[in-house]
């Protein structure tokens, strides 16, 4: 089988042909080359309004990057012509395999889209021997398209989550969708503030925002504010992740002051290195660490107490009544103000202060899934902090919408030609068949 005939059997191009395949030698490297040209008595298209229109002249000769063949790189070839449209003027023709002035093709830009997704960009840059540049666009092309195309009804449950993008505080706001069925990102802002939040429900339209059944968000002010005017119909969630944040924060404080305090003294260094002991679930630690966690547990410090206080309230979390919760919620608040340990007070004084939306997480507990934002929160850091190479506000948006926004894949998609053209040949296959036919 020839290059060829792959190629007009995966990769029509209507209104073009393809010519030669040549392998070439250039630079030491071994690329492939496939000539295209347009079909006899075929008027080129305006690449303004589509419609066909006379010829104008030709362009020179330039190189369309295709997906690579045995790990080959792969150009088109073809001069574009220029039209002369009744409508828009001299134009440069439409052609089916690229958009704009791209230098890679279409499908080619949805093939590292798609690898985008599972290898950082510079990884698939070096791996398909392609830029950085090219990496971006084609995401950003994807991300563009798939946008354009979501579909947003029966969204019921949202979840509000933020991060800081950078240390110095510059922070974003997400907003996923929770539904059980659905689960992915819907809008990013910039910053934290009440006005990030109401951009949200300005995009979300009044009609989409009706129809919300749950909110889940952080105890923060600006949001609980925002949530409480645009969406009071809704059950409010506090959610376990951000709760179980706040938590951590505090022990840690207490530790680092602890350590400095034991240092000052003199005494035994047992709080070094031991930051992550105390902040792991203890279900994750390590073989290693175990033993070291006992070890430390055994001593009568304030860390301890509260590690051992969180640890106590991780129980909250499994109650089904939210009643029963109430009452543990009501003990544990007064065991954590009499620890006499500051920032354990100030986690007991806030949840006490927030209550009724601590505990409409046991009415909500089924409806919607809260564990996701955890899961969403650390792909989202992931997908800023590991080397993707970017440092402005609008390619870590496209990033986070490309990973996990679910966005939908264009047809002409490499993966959907590939699928579709295998359902086409099992139809003819069925079809053909009269044994088949007759069953
Ligand atoms: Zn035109």
């Amino acid at each position: 089988m020839q290059v060829k005939t792959i190629l007009n059997r995966l990769q029509k191009q209507p209104g073009f042909v393809y010519g030669a395949v040549r392998l070439v030698e250039e630079a030491g490297r071994l690329h492939l080359e496939v000539d295209l040209r347009p079909r006899a008595n075929r008027q080129p298209r305006c690449a303004g309004c589509q419609r066909p229109g006379p010829g104008y002249d030709t362009l020179a000769l330039r190189r369309f990057e295709f997906v690579p063949l045995w790990g080959l790189a792969v150009f088109f070839l073809y001069a574009r012509r220029r039209v002369q449209c009744r409508r828009c003027g001299v134009r440069v023709e439409a052609i089916p395999w690229a958009a704009g002035k791209h230098q890679l093709t279409t499908t080619y830009a949805w093939f590292l889209a798609a690898w985008a997704k599972r290898l950082s960009w510079t990884a698939v840059a070096e791996v398909f021997h392609t830029t950085w540049d090219h990496v971006f666009r084609s995401v950003a092309m994807a991300v563009r398209w798939g946008l354009a195309h979501r579909n947003l009804t029966g969204i019921t449950a949202i979840g509000i989550d933020e991060f800081a993008r950078r240390r110095g505080h510059r922070y974003v706001t997400l907003v996923y969708q929770l539904d059980l069925c659905c689960r992915r990102l819907l809008w990013i802002g910039p910053d934290r503030k009440a006005g990030t939040l109401l951009g949200f429900f300005r995009w979300l339209g009044p009609r989409r925002t009706a129809a919300l059944r749950f909110v889940c968000s952080d105890m923060w002010k600006p949001y609980l504010r925002v949530v409480a005017k645009k969406a009071g119909h809704a059950l409010h969630v506090l959610d376990r992740f951000h709760i179980m944040v706040h938590m951590n924060k505090a022990i840690d404080k207490v530790r680092a002051q602890e350590a400095r305090a034991l240092q000052a003294q003199g005494r035994a260094p047992v709080l070094t290195r031991t930051r992550w002991l105390l902040l792991k679930r203890p279900d994750h630690l390590t073989d290693a660490e175990c033993p070291r966690l006992s070890d430390l547990l055994s001593y009568n410090l304030r860390a301890v107490r509260s590690y051992l206080l969180r640890e106590q309230f991780q129980f909250f979390w499994t109650y089904t009544s939210a009643t029963w919760a109430g009452k543990f919620l009501d003990r544990w608040c007064t065991q954590a103000l009499r620890s006499r340990i500051d920032p354990m007070r100030q986690v007991a004084r806030m949840l006490r202060r927030h209550r009724p939306l601590l505990l409409n997480y046991f009415r909500a507990k089924r409806a919607l899934s809260t564990a996701a934002v955890e899961g969403f929160n650390n792909k989202a850091r992931v997908t800023t902090r590991t080397a993707y190479g970017f440092r402005t506000y609008r390619v870590m948006e496209i990033a986070l919408y490309h990973t996990l926004g679910a966005l939908a894949r264009a047809e002409n998609s490499p993966q959907i030609l590939l699928r579709r053209h295998i359902k086409v040949d099992d139809i003819t296959r069925i079809c053909t068949d009269p044994c088949k036919k007759a069953g």
